[in-house]
């Protein structure tokens, strides 16, 4: 199941990052925003905050930040970029 196309999860719309920093560790390189709730989390490749806040909220779909055309978002729930 490779399709981009069929998640249910992202709205389309990004809340408005919490912090300029992971909120768990401080780290400010490799960001992700929930777009639900504008949680700030490290990616993988570090604490893998972002994931954890998926696990603990429920909240599947992150974006990668600084947000711009070149952001890319992706959805847990889903594991596919969407
Ligand atoms: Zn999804
Ligand atoms: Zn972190
Ligand atoms: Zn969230």
């Amino acid at each position: 199941m490779a399709a981009t196309s069929t998640c249910v999860h992202t709205t389309g719309t990004v809340a408005t990052p919490n912090s300029a920093t992971c909120e768990e560790c401080g780290s400010g390189s490799a960001l992700r925003v929930c777009t639900e709730c504008g949680h700030v989390g490290c990616c993988e490749s570090q604490l893998a905050h972002d994931t954890a806040h998926f696990e603990a909220s429920g909240h599947p779909v992150i974006r990668s930040l600084p947000l711009s055309d070149d952001s890319f978002t992706w959805c847990y729930a889903c594991a596919n970029y969407v």
